[in-house]
């Protein structure tokens, strides 16, 4: 028997998130219909990978939810102060870090869209405020 669900998401594994990533799906009417892939630093795995493997193994994944459930829809999740990019604090400014995440998720939804171009990807960088507030913000940038 065949099961699809729209979307697979892509996120860290940072506690920190979960309930909110969780509301924020509900929000999106996505709970009950999407797969969760969770991996330490999300698409740096894909873009800046520390073993040449790890990129292969989220594609993998990727490959699986289309192939077993038919996803039609990726969303990238990175987040900001996230321990596999060192942090806040390995950043000279907020706004580095912002450009940095930014980067990474453009790229990666280009490594998506090369291999797999009838994907839609969205990206999204979770905020995290210094009272641990949660915010959530889609990230749209024109293709260059
Ligand atoms: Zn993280």
């Amino acid at each position: 028997m065949r099961h699809d669900c729209s979307t697979v998401i892509f996120h860290c594994i940072d506690f920190r998130f979960a309930a909110d990533i969780k509301a924020y799906l509900e929000d999106e009417n996505l709970l009950g219909d999407i797969d969760v892939v969770s991996i330490a630093g999300c698409v740096k795995n894909l873009v800046d990978p520390a073993k040449e493997t790890d990129a292969e193994f989220v594609m993998r994944q990727l490959d699986i939810s289309k192939r077993l459930h038919g996803v039609g829809r990726v969303v990238l999740m990175n987040h900001l102060d996230c321990g596999a990019y060192g942090g806040r604090k390995a950043f000279a400014s907020a706004a580095d870090e912002h450009a940095r995440h930014a980067d990474d998720l453009e790229k990666a939804k280009a490594m998506i869209l090369a291999k797999y171009p009838d994907l839609e990807v969205q990206n999204v960088l979770a905020h995290i405020g210094d009272d641990a507030a949660i915010r959530f913000e889609r990230l749209e940038r024109a293709l260059a």
